[in-house]
């Protein structure tokens, strides 16, 4: 295999770290020029159609980002933080939620070829639960009610720009006019949009230039990223101004599709939210209005009640989520270590921003982001959450039953690379 040039994977690892906001004591125990693993595949954009564990062989599907970047993401991590263990030394990060969190909690409604009514219904859902929604509205089916939904902000609900015509072109002109069409009828109606999820998840580097240049902040796309925290795709060692919100790319569409029954469709999301609880992994849903919520109102209801009643997960639309990852994108921190003492100087004022450490013996302790000097011995540590749910949510094979899925081609070209390390 051709290795990748080292300019490229630096700005990977560089960028990986970027967003996990480590301390500069950590990038400077990193030899990126002799990095341990392959990350080249983190700059993939390619899209394969991948299943999902379900029940039985009832295995819903979508097409989505061919590498698991999630998963990438968190090997550079780990290899990242046995370095820095290695020194006798904690790990130190900013922390992914604000204070007093420890996931977030979205849901996200794809308005496809949605009518009024059915529109309403799901604000039903929300209000019954208390729920903010992030609504990406698709112009031309909802233009006829378009005032109404931009009342809808008044209660908190974030609305943003799925399309005009529920297209994603693999073409910068075409997208332009989709984009601009869709987002100058909403601006008309006073709805100031930031946010874009493009028709069917796909994402091209036409479709980057286009959301660039129109200024948008974050984007939500599966084929480029799915099941992980917000992070700026790098392509064609290139990285992207647009803020990438991945969201688990099963829908109730998705498990009807496979002919899941109601109670079925509870006990996925019952596991995958589990999942992510567990992991402090967000935890962003989505569904339609169609064909969806209207006909399977009690999975709806379970989604949003079952978010509810977790401790500490910060129920937010995507746009609060993504002014907040900005933010602490942009917030500097320098960490010394004298003696047995850390100290910490930063300019920072925003008590929503806090220091997360790590430590060899799975135990972790959280500082608020602000100058301060202390003593490792004086930091409460604790364990960090028992993981008891199933470790995997893909399936190994794809939907043919034969082919592997890249997520098994990946771990075992990373076995193959670690052996070539000796
Ligand atoms: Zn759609």
């Amino acid at each position: 295999m051709k290795l990748f040039n080292r300019s490229a994977e630096r700005l990977i690892i560089n960028e990986i770290l970027r967003h996990e906001k480590s301390a500069s004591y950590v990038f400077e125990s990193v030899d990126v020029d002799h990095f341990e693993m392959p990350v080249a595949p983190y700059s993939d954009y390619s899209a394969q159609y991948k299943k999902f564990v379900g029940v039985g062989d009832k295995n819903p599907g979508e097409t989505i980002a061919k590498i698991n970047k999630a998963l990438l993401r968190q090997e550079v991590i780990k290899v990242v933080r046995e370095k820095v263990f290695q020194k006798n030394l904690p790990y130190i990060h900013l922390a992914h939620y604000p204070t007093g969190y420890h996931n977030v909690g979205t849901f996200r409604v794809d308005c496809d070829k949605s009518d009024q009514a059915r529109f309403e219904n799901v604000l039903i859902h929300s209000d019954r639960h208390k729920f903010p929604m992030t609504w990406f509205i698709e112009v031309g089916a909802q233009e006829g009610y378009l005032s109404d939904i931009a009342e809808t902000s008044k209660a908190g609900h974030d609305l943003q720009l799925h399309c005009y015509h529920h297209i994603t072109y693999n073409n910068y002109s075409q997208n332009k006019r989709n984009i601009i069409k869709g987002k100058d009828l909403m601006q008309r109606v006073g709805i100031e949009i930031c946010g874009f999820a493009s028709p069917f998840g796909k994402w091209n580097p036409s479709l980057n230039r286009v959301l660039e240049e129109l200024n948008f902040s974050f984007s939500s796309e599966f084929a480029m990223g799915y099941d992980d925290l917000p992070f700026h795709p790098v392509f064609k060692s290139q990285v992207s101004n647009v803020l990438q919100i991945p969201v688990h790319p099963i829908c109730i569409g998705s498990l009807r599709d496979v002919g899941f029954t109601s109670q079925e469709m509870i006990a996925y999301y019952d596991r995958i939210i589990k999942y992510k609880f567990e992991r402090n992994l967000p935890i962003m849903l989505y569904g339609h209005p169609k064909n969806e919520i209207d006909r399977f109102p009690e999975v709806i209801d379970f989604i949003l009640s079952t978010l509810n009643s977790l401790p500490n997960v910060w129920i937010t639309t995507y746009s609060e989520f993504a002014k907040w990852w900005q933010k602490r994108l942009k917030t500097d921190y320098s960490v010394f270590f004298e003696n047995d003492n850390l100290k910490v100087s930063t300019d920072n004022t925003d008590r929503s921003l806090q220091l997360h450490l790590e430590n060899s013996d799975n135990s972790e302790a959280f500082l608020p982001l602000e100058n301060l000097k202390i003593s490792l011995q004086d930091v409460v540590w604790t364990k960090k959450r028992d993981q008891t749910s199933s470790s995997v949510t893909e399936t190994e094979f794809s939907h043919s039953g034969k082919t592997k899925t890249s997520l098994a081609d990946f771990f075992a070209f990373m076995k193959s690379f670690k052996k070539k390390l000796g």
